[in-house]
């Protein structure tokens, strides 16, 4: 049986019309809502058929709905929750994709006192945005990660992460805080890192532009991709995950601090070792499926 037979989306960008294509390919009879704030976004997912209805409010987007996902931005998720709320079915779960835990978890708690809200974070996506760059298979193979909150439905949880399954991703549940700290490593450092990089090389007067451009295959490329994520999201995240983010960036440092000592001193073994450690990091990356073990990304040299 399906977990759910009615699914409103609010935010039809890059993971909300992902959402919405894996569910017309995983559960075609269920029946898709959706709601974006930008008129504009509504008029493309109208004319790719993402859903089966396009509201002008997010209001008329969740009165029959079963299962509410918010995919806008982390800093929007309490001003759209406070929209929903006076349309929102008792028994509907309201549920969101946002990248950090935490803050949303509240937001939402504040904004729809005793609703049903289990949060939830695809750990998928791409430096694109917007409806068009979404696509079915975003989740397959990936994981979300459910955050209940303390004194949570269970059942509504595991309706939520069977609902991830469906869509093709492995499903891990954690505590919303400890979700933050994860993916301050994991995620949101790896992004506040390249996004100083590719800075960094920008300003530098004694390297043109055009050298950065011509030799970027020596590294600089991959930070490029990264750093060319949306920065409303990357702005929201950082603003919302700010202590795991400066915990992480001490430790950061302090590593940092290291590898420039053995560098310095002139240390190969410390090097070698901390090099010989990371690789293995990479290999168990690709070991479990979760990036391709092409060289360079699988990218064509002719
Ligand atoms: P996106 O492509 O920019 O889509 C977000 C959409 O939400 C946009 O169409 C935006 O419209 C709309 N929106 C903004 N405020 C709204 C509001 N108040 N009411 C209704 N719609 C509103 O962004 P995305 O990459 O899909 O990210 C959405 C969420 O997914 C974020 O919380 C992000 O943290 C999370 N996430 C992203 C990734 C990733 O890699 N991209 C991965 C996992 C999770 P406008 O463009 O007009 O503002």
């Amino acid at each position: 049986m399906l977990p759910f037979a009615r699914v409103t989306i609010i935010g039809l960008g890059l993971i909300g019309s992902s959402i919405a294509r894996a569910v017309r390919e995983t559960m075609p009879t269920v029946r898709l809502t959706g709601h974006d704030a930008s008129a504009e976004v509504r008029e493309i997912a109208r004319r790719l058929d993402l859903l089966d209805d396009v509201t002008d409010t997010a209001g008329a987007a969740v009165t029959d709905a079963e299962l509410v996902i918010l995919c806008v931005p982390v800093g929007a998720m309490g001003a759209v929750a406070a929209e929903i709320a006076a349309d929102l079915p008792a028994e509907a779960i309201v549920s969101d994709v946002g990248s950090s835990k935490e803050s949303v978890a509240k937001a939402l708690r504040e904004a729809l006192p005793g609703a049903i809200v289990v949060p939830a974070h695809p750990v998928a996506g791409t430096e694109q945005s917007g409806p068009e760059a979404g696509f079915a298979s975003l989740f397959h193979g990936r994981w979300c990660i459910v955050t209940p909150l303390a004194d949570g439905d269970a059942a509504a949880a595991a309706r939520v992460g069977e609902f991830w399954r469906r869509l093709g991703s492995n499903v891990e549940t954690m505590a919303p805080d400890h979700h933050d700290r994860v993916l301050a490593i994991t995620s949101h450092l790896p992004h506040l890192i390249a996004y100083t990089i590719v800075g960094t090389a920008n300003d530098l007067a004694e390297v043109t532009e055009s050298e950065v451009i011509k030799f970027s295959a020596g590294g600089f490329r991959d930070f490029t991709r990264i750093a060319a994520s949306d920065p409303t999201m990357w702005r929201d995240v950082f603003l919302t995950n700010k202590e795991a983010v400066l915990e992480m960036l001490q430790r950061f440092s302090e590593d940092l601090s290291q590898l420039q000592r053995a560098i310095r001193w002139g240390d190969g073994d410390t090097l070698f070792e901390h090099f010989t450690q990371t690789r293995a990091i990479r290999r168990s990356i690709v070991d479990q499926g979760q990036d391709d073990a092409a060289a360079d990304f699988g990218r064509k040299h002719d």
